[in-house]
């Protein structure tokens, strides 16, 4: 192994998601350089098979990066929640709050593309591991790996974005013992409309069921115990849609599934945002249930808040401890309101049901609170308290 001599970087984003990457476009566009490294190869994310529901907020700041992916967005024009064998019903509807959709789902790999649009040729270096770093007064100093050799570089800000993180005294874990099975299905209306841009929440014991509007197809994310995913991963095609059916109801059919992929889901949260100089931001920082898809949503506002404070103070210990405090109402509302959610809908209690069916019936019934719940699906932390 060869040891190469150091190099000095203003601030180092570790991972090339679409959180470091929108940091590093937001502070690029605001006249300040970054670098950003990844340890998968360039086009990776191409092979991601995750669809991301964005809110009208994240819009609002990816086209300021010129990140908008225009023509891959599908709008979302109601969302219909509802649990499984049980009353209570809400819809709720984009003409009550004047934007032109509540949400865009966008595939991942839609959204890397744009956000890799027009970086500069050596702002991201690709099959780059980080491997170390060593805090001390004025900065960190970093160990990475790229092409077979240790690189080794001196920065004033460490950016971790390196996505969910692994086990670490710092974050405290909750399982949630359910896995997301994901894949793209074509709808089948007995009238033979089209999904008409309505995206489905059902709530059943087995965890929730999201349908997403993805151009002609849904994009579903079918939460399950572990073991149940299992057997669902193993079924054939037919056999699969039978699952999905009985899960959704009886509402519409479906069809040509598309190739299933799994994820286990947690929910884990970094204990402090900002240690000296390094700094934690998207799933590093937090890793939440997608059930009211809440995650990018959340990483992107981490990634602008941050990019707004370093432009406008520099890289200093009140920037950083601003930036810290800065986004603590935001992801533990986040946080709070996704765990909730989860836990209070995933199971057959009998007396909760009844409740989530009042719920579900108030929410309908009452604008002002339904009103409450969207606002925070659509604006996160600018909605609160
Ligand atoms: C099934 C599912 C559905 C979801 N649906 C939604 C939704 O509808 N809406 C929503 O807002 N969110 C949703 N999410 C969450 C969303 O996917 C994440 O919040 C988002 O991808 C986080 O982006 P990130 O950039 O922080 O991390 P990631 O997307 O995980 O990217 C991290 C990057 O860091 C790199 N990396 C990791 N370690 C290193 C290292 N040591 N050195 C160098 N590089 C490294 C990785 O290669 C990767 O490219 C969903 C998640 C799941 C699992």
């Amino acid at each position: 192994m060869t040891e190469v001599a150091v190099e000095n970087v203003d601030i180092l984003i570790v991972g090339a998601g679409p959180v470091g990457l929108t940091l590093h476009k937001a502070l690029a566009a605001g006249g300040r350089k970054s670098m950003i490294i990844d340890r998968r190869p360039s086009g990776a994310a191409q092979d991601d098979p995750r669809a991301l529901a964005l809110s009208h907020g994240a819009r609002q700041l990816l086209e300021q990066i010129d990140s908008w992916p225009t023509r891959a967005a599908t709008p979302i024009e109601t969302i219909h929640i509802s649990q499984k064998e049980g009353f209570g019903r809400t819809l709720i509807e984009r003409e009550d709050y004047h934007l032109p959709a509540l949400g865009y789902v966008v595939r991942y790999r839609d959204l890397a593309a744009a956000l890799t649009r027009n970086l500069a040729t050596d702002a991201l270096l690709a099959e780059t591991g980080l491997i170390e770093s060593r805090p001390d007064a004025d900065g960190v100093t970093v160990t990475l790996q790229h092409a077979g050799a240790r690189r080794t570089l001196r920065t004033r800000l460490l950016v971790h974005a390196e996505g969910t993180p692994a086990d670490d005294p710092a974050v405290t874990v909750s399982d949630y013992a359910q896995h997301a099975v994901i894949c793209e299905v074509t709808p089948v209306f007995a009238n033979g409309a089209g999904h008409n841009k309505r995206a489905w929440e059902r709530f059943t014991p087995d965890g929730p069921l999201a349908l997403l509007p993805l151009g002609d197809e849904f994009s579903i994310v079918f939460t399950l115990p572990p073991a149940k995913a299992d057997a669902v991963m193993a079924l054939d095609d037919d056999a699969f849609i039978g699952a999905l059916q009985a899960q959704f109801g009886g509402r519409m059919s479906f069809a040509k599934p598309g190739k299933r992929s799994r994820f286990p889901l947690f929910l884990r949260l970094r204990d402090t945002l900002v240690s000296g100089n390094e700094v934690w931001i998207g799933n590093t920082a937090q890793t939440l249930h997608p059930v009211s898809g809440q995650g990018f949503n959340l990483g992107i506002r981490d990634a602008w808040q941050l990019a707004e404070i370093l432009l406008a103070d520099g890289i200093s210990e009140a920037s950083l401890a601003r930036y810290a405090g800065s986004r603590l109402l935001d992801r533990q509302g986040s946080a709070f309101f996704t765990d909730k959610i989860v836990r209070a809908f995933s199971n057959d209690f009998g007396p909760l049901k009844l409740a989530r069916g009042l719920g579900l019936l108030a929410l309908d019934l009452c604008p002002p609170a339904r009103h409450f719940v969207a606002k925070r699906m659509i604006w996160g932390a600018r909605a609160w308290p």
